[in-house]
């Protein structure tokens, strides 16, 4: 078997999860969109289902029913996109609670379904979704007339704590709901870290659970090994890859390994990520290719059958640092093709 296999720590993810729900006031939910951040869904949610997690939120419905397939009818679901043209019958058969966006899709939601539950999204700022505080004033009393299970807004910066842009959505959002006898939800992971002010009544951590940054004191929760396909000896002054990127300039030993920028090893990585085996670091090294990547071993010394790339070694964030983007992107383009192997 050559694909690479994509280990999924599942303890460290609930431990995470309790960390997370230790710092938080109120409620830790947790956000479970894009496949679990690319771990699976169904698993992860089941973890922490048992973990004590019972609100939920995906990004759009159809991740929304697959959810709620695999963990009953039990916990709240949640999705941010709100109630779409098409999204009617999903959210009535897996009793989904959308948080409403917009006056359009408040007229919606009441409309093809009376009397089901709904949350409101709020703009204290960030100009994605969510009503701005104009519109908000216009819907209020209709929509507080109609009992929403919660009121939510997210935050821009969360991942830099003293930018002045938290306070002021921080603002905002209070301005929007002080006292409203509705739950409030503000704080993401990063949100979490900057303390209770930002809490509310519920918090709704995603990148930490999965072990990701800025949450620096979370465990690692995935693993990936790659085997080996086939080395050889490369002489000096010989070229490796595409392009001929890489030239030797001693006898080297170059392996071959099981993955590449089809499987969400986007080709940045090459510049500077390392591979681990025997404790030794080992240099990606040419042009990462569709479904390869060519690593120097000759510092190896070893016979092995694969190399590690992410793990307690190398984390998702400095894979991703290596290139140039966030660990978010990183874990949720983790391949199809792995085989995932769950811990428990
Ligand atoms: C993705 C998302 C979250 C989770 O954010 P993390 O930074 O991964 O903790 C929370 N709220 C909203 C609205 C989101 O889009």
């Amino acid at each position: 078997m050559s694909t690479a296999n994509l280990t999924i720590d599942l303890n460290a993810l609930a431990d995470n999860w309790a960390k997370l729900n230790a710092m938080s006031e109120g409620e830790t939910a947790a956000v479970v969109k894009a496949n679990g951040y690319g771990l699976g869904a169904p698993s992860v949610g089941r973890v922490l289902a048992k973990a004590g997690v019972r609100t939920f939120f995906v990004a759009v419905a159809e991740e929304g029913a697959a959810l709620r397939a695999a963990l009953g009818p039990a916990p709240t679901i949640n999705v941010f996109s709100g109630h779409m043209h098409g999204d009617t019958s999903i959210i009535r058969d897996a009793a989904l609670v959308p948080m409403i966006n917009s006056v359009d899709q408040m007229l919606r939601h009441v409309e093809a379904l009376p009397g089901a539950a709904f949350g409101l999204q709020l703009d204290s700022g960030m100009n994605r979704l969510g009503m701005e505080p104009a519109e908000w004033s216009a819907l209020r009393d209709i929509a507080l007339a109609q009992n929403p299970t919660l009121i939510m807004s997210h935050l821009a910066c969360a991942d830099e704590p003293d930018h002045p842009m938290n306070a002021q959505q921080l603002r905002s959002f209070i301005e929007m709901t002080d006292g409203l006898d509705v739950p409030r939800s503000l704080a993401a992971t990063g949100g979490i870290l900057m303390g209770e002010d930002y809490h509310f009544d519920m918090t709704r951590p995603g990148v930490g659970l999965y072990g990701g940054m800025p949450f620096g004191a979370a465990k690692p929760v995935v693993s990936l090994d790659v085997p080996i396909i086939q080395s050889r000896d490369v002489a000096v002054g010989e070229t490796v890859g595409y392009a001929n990127a890489w030239i030797a300039k001693r006898p080297s030993v170059v392996a071959t390994i099981s993955a590449g920028y089809a499987d969400g090893l986007i080709r940045a990585i090459g510049n500077g990520a390392t591979l681990v085996a025997n404790a030794k670091s080992l240099p990606i090294i040419g042009r990462v290719s569709m479904d390869l990547i060519t690593v120097d071993i000759t510092d190896l010394g070893a016979n092995v059958t694969s190399l590690r790339l992410l793990g307690s070694d190398q984390s998702v964030d400095e894979l991703a640092a290596y290139a140039g983007t966030i660990g978010y992107e990183i874990l949720t383009s983790l391949g199809n093709r792995y085989s995932r192997t769950y811990v428990e």
